[in-house]
């Protein structure tokens, strides 16, 4: 019997033989490890890393609340976005639906793997109309990314219409939630219990403030986790980045702190901004960031460019028409910021 999950993977890694490692077929302690061509003279980091990361996802899953076997990590959820794609779209044939305006990544990726994509606008008010997406999403269709928090509107989607397209759409549901925890509440990890063809994407990048790092979390059914584990790089994040990850972990105060720095801060400029005359629109924020509709964004970006501080243009994206995405940054960044809009207005 064929599971759903099976079902809507593209044959050749349905029947995939993963890479076996000696190590992976071996758990105890050895008296020698000589499997594996390392250096055995080296440096502190002259082991081949866990291929599967326990230890940090242990710590995870107890922050989460998840069994750790549910968890998968990649370098960076981009990576994970990748490799969704790479199982469950067959190149030239399967596509993917995405609501812009959104991330970029889910289209360059799926670009990059000769998937088509289906794109269906987010509502003036940046929702997702659920039923006009499950009759847009065709037989072909795989994989429906869902962005919430979105980038760069930075609202959060409604939980029911996530229900309705895990309801209605028999492919895959891909929520990626980086920004979740700037909005409490906004995660829908919860329903992966539920909805096997549910996958949550999270990741260390924004509000643990471990860009550098690129560890990204995708939660789903065990069946899922184990296709990405498959399908992976056997070593696709190191060693030094798996302790450092644990590390951090080990810090929930210092995630707590983070994100109320950054959510004061981003009350101050809430406040700040719509003085400026040039400003038209504030979107509100569930995330690190602002989208502004200004007058000209082309000449105000041109305009802080010039004098060094960088924010990003999205007036070209749908939607977005004269809109500036500014990251709440520390203090100083963000009143340096202010001290430009003020010259910006003189002009
Ligand atoms: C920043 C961001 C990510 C993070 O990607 P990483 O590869 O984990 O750094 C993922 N999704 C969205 C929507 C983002 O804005």
């Amino acid at each position: 019997m064929t599971t759903p999950i099976q079902h809507l993977l593209r044959p050749n890694i349905r029947q995939l033989k993963p890479y076996a490692s000696a190590r992976s077929e071996f758990s105890g302690t050895a008296q020698a490890w000589l499997d594996a061509n390392e250096n055995s003279f080296g440096s502190g980091l002259h082991r081949y890393p866990d291929p599967l990361q326990w230890a940090v996802k242990e710590r995870i899953a107890s922050i989460r609340g998840i069994a750790g076997e549910r968890i998968f990590l990649g370098n960076g959820s981009d990576e994970v976005i990748d490799l969704l794609i790479r199982c469950f779209c067959e190149p030239g044939t399967d596509n993917i639906l995405i609501f812009p305006p959104t991330y970029g990544m889910y289209e360059v990726a799926a670009q990059i793997n000769n998937v088509a994509v289906t794109e269906m606008q987010l509502t003036k008010d940046f929702r997702i109309d659920s039923a006009r997406a499950l009759a847009t999403a065709g037989a072909g269709t795989k994989l429906i990314f869902v962005c919430s928090p979105n980038n760069p509107t930075g609202n959060s989607i409604d939980r029911s219409t996530i229900v309705e397209l895990l309801e209605g759409f028999g492919g895959i549901v891909v929520v990626d939630e980086a920004y979740t925890d700037f909005a409490p509440g906004s995660s829908v990890l919860d329903l992966c219990k539920k909805y096997e063809r549910l996958v949550v994407l999270q990741t260390l990048s924004k509000a643990w403030g471990l860009a550098g790092l690129r560890v990204g979390m995708a939660f789903g059914c065990l069946e899922l986790i184990a296709v990405l584990n498959k399908v992976k790089p056997p070593y696709n994040i190191g060693q030094a980045s798996q302790q450092l990850a644990l590390q951090a972990l080990g810090s929930e105060a210092f995630l707590q702190e983070s994100i109320a720095n950054i959510l004061a801060e981003r009350n101050r400029l809430e406040q700040a901004l719509p003085e400026f005359s040039f400003v038209r629109r504030l979107y509100p924020s569930d995330t690190n960031f602002i989208l502004v509709q200004v007058a000209d964004a082309n000449g105000l970006y041109a305009f802080l460019t010039e004098r060094g501080i960088i924010v990003r243009n999205r007036s070209s994206m749908p939607l977005c028409s004269n809109c500036l995405r500014i990251t709440v940054g520390r203090p100083e960044e963000n009143d340096a910021l202010l001290h430009q809009l003020k010259q910006y207005g003189y002009v």
